[in-house]
């Protein structure tokens, strides 16, 4: 891919991630993002960090959170996992999507963690991209929220708010982590996925983005083109 330049600095894009923090901070000290919720309750396991982002896929927070604790209950550890029935981890993470699918690629995974990595996560991105259903969101999601690693999860939201302030023009997550990549100062990636995704529950949300309310008005590309010149 053809590398853009962005129009933003890192210290820019520093005060846009430290004005989002501020804008959603009572929210996400009260109901935090399921990632972050269970990576503070698990002091950061990356097990667990890793199912529940595989659980989290086309699933809504709350629906997240709830189906993993039911599933951590019963089997905290990969050699619990490994050995469950998948009917039975179904019943426990039932409804988020796809549920018995993901019955079964947890299973998977637990036993492939057991088996390749003597029942400890990879820290490494490349082997944590060879594990099932574990594509570049949920690696770097395991890094940031289990091993407090820096790197970049872009979600939908992630991707979507940084297209609309204008910060990248990117078509796809994988582009959007990409230029982020470049931009964005290392220190600022650790709380990026957890303030934007907050933010975009919040604020700038899919359908009908809350711009009164938002404190990047003065600096939205989306603002200036479709709320501020139409309103
Ligand atoms: S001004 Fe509106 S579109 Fe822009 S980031 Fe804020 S809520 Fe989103």
């Amino acid at each position: 891919m053809q590398a853009s330049v962005s129009k933003h600095s890192p210290r820019e894009l520093h005060r846009i991630i430290q004005d989002a923090a501020h804008a959603i901070e009572k929210a996400r000290r009260e109901d935090p993002t399921a990632l972050q919720e269970i990576s503070d309750s698990t002091d950061g396991d990356p097990f667990r960090v890793l199912i529940a982002t595989i659980l989290s896929h086309r699933t809504k927070d709350p629906v997240t959170a709830l189906a993993s604790s039911r599933l951590f209950a019963k089997y905290p550890k990969p050699t619990q996992l490994a050995q469950a029935d998948p009917r039975t981890i179904a019943r426990l993470i039932k409804p988020v999507g796809f549920y018995n699918t993901k019955a079964r690629t947890v299973k998977r995974v637990a036993r492939i963690i057991l088996k390749e990595y003597k029942g400890r996560v990879p820290d490494d991105i490349e082997d944590l991209l060879k594990l099932p259903s574990v594509g570049r969101k949920t690696a770097n999601c395991v890094l940031v929220y289990g091993f407090k690693r820096p790197a970049i999860p872009v979600d939908t939201h992630v991707h979507r708010i940084f297209n609309r302030i204008g910060v990248v023009k990117t078509k796809t997550p994988e582009e959007t982590e990409e230029e982020l990549t470049k931009i964005v100062d290392r220190k600022d990636w650790l709380p990026l996925n957890e303030v934007f995704v907050k933010f975009g529950q919040l604020i700038c949300k899919p359908i009908g983005p809350r711009c009164p309310v938002c404190p990047l008005t003065d600096r939205c590309d989306w603002y200036r083109e479709n709320y501020r010149d139409k309103n």
